[in-house]
């Protein structure tokens, strides 16, 4: 359902978006046009491609999509979901200031704190649901907000128009990795943000075969520039991934209410094992994110992270060892289940005291809960469960 007259419902668009038959052919799916250069019938007159870094048709349609599904004016394709931050970062200048959270994706923490710190560029890492502590680490060098909500892997919530109000009229702009959610569950520009960035490579690929990543913006001016970046310094995606992705978008909406309801369904039946001290999942109405969450998303996604009662390494371990459709794994937001732990796993690069403050202890498993049936993830989950305690007490 869209909430703009103007634009088609989210699940229109995930099936039309960008996509327009091929020209020359009617082909109804946009070919792979996997070349890198194109023909000029003289010195400069071509059909508007000339290098693939540059222009690729397939991409073309691809960036168009991720456009359209984030209500925006502009999009871009790149490499992976690193590479279009990486971009993003390449904006700023010596001295210029970012603030995050202190709940960051592993990946972009590392990013952040040991290559762009480098290059003269201080990060601020606090409680983006704090607007005390947005508003205490703001001052006149800050260019960048930095929010991902929810977080990975503690589910944290981040209010996307608090945030962008409180920086409004500053030079902050505002960027949301909206990896956790798809634009079938949230729209940060239409809250606000200046930017969206995704790691395709999750939800909107859908089908853990594509490594990608993705810009959303409708500031013409920063466009302009994250367009220059994109073909200067060459991080762009493949045609054949372009494909796979504009393919796995068509069923982004079905994917992602089946992913709502399974996610739903283990949350609340993780909630009642005796194993387990909590649950983080933001449809809880005690989740302290909760009543933001209802505000600003479609649903409450198939991400579900639990605390183990006994807090333990070795339990955790044995519960990941023990899953059998719940497949052992780092990534999200594929058709399958996965589990992993995020202390050894994804946020290995995190320092102890750091991850243990934001809750990420040695007993914190995550899930990416899949489209599969319901009652067999949750059977698969009981079995684990019991297998890893028993005998332990
Ligand atoms: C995976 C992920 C990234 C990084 O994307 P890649 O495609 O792996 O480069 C960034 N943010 C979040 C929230 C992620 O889950």
């Amino acid at each position: 359902m869209s909430d703009n007259p103007n634009t088609p419902g989210r699940g229109t668009l995930a099936v039309h978006a960008g996509v327009e038959p091929d020209p020359t052919t009617g082909a109804i799916m946009t070919p792979v046009y996997l070349t890198s250069t194109y023909v000029q019938d003289g010195v400069g007159n071509h059909k508007g491609f000339e290098y693939s870094r540059t222009h690729n048709p397939t991409r073309s349609a691809l960036q168009d999509a991720f456009a359209a599904l984030e209500h925006g004016k502009h999009g871009f394709s790149f490499a992976s979901g690193l590479a279009a931050m990486d971009t993003v970062l390449k904006t700023l200048k010596p001295g210029d200031e970012v603030i995050s959270t202190n709940d960051l994706y592993g990946g972009s923490y590392r990013l952040f704190t040991t290559v762009f710190a480098h290059y003269g560029i201080t990060f601020h890492f606090v409680d983006l649901s704090d607007l005390d502590a947005v508003q205490a680490a703001l001052n006149e060098h800050t260019r960048l907000v930095w929010i991902e909500t929810p977080t990975n892997p503690m589910m944290q919530i981040t209010d996307i128009a608090a945030v962008a109000n409180l920086v409004k009229g500053s030079e902050a702009r505002v960027v949301v990795d909206n990896t956790f959610a798809s634009p079938m569950l949230q729209n940060p520009l239409d809250l606000g943000a200046d930017m969206v960035m995704h790691s395709v490579t999750k939800y909107l690929g859908g089908h853990s075969d594509v490594v990608m990543g993705c810009l959303v913006t409708s500031d013409d001016e920063w466009a302009e520039q994250i367009g220059t970046l994109q073909n200067s310094c060459g991080a762009v995606s493949g045609p054949m991934d372009c494909f796979l992705v504009l393919r796995g978008l068509k069923t982004l909406h079905l994917r992602m209410q089946r992913h709502c309801e399974n996610g739903e369904a283990v949350a609340r039946h993780l909630a009642k094992h005796p194993a387990i001290s909590k649950v983080h999942w933001p449809g809880f109405e005690d989740h302290p994110g909760h009543d933001v969450a209802a505000r600003q998303m479609h649903g409450f996604g198939g991400m579900v992270a639990f605390t183990l009662a006994d807090d333990n390494l070795d339990t955790a371990k044995a519960v990941v060892a023990s899953t059998k459709l719940f497949t052992l794994a780092e990534s999200l937001g594929g058709v399958e289940s996965l589990i992993g732990h995020p202390a050894t796993m994804t946020h290995a690069s995190i320092p102890k005291e750091v991850r243990e403050k934001t809750g990420v202890t040695d007993g914190l498993i995550r899930l990416s809960v899949g489209v599969e049936d319901a009652a067999d993830l949750l059977a698969d989950l009981d079995q684990a469960l019991a297998a890893a305690t028993a005998g332990r007490g």
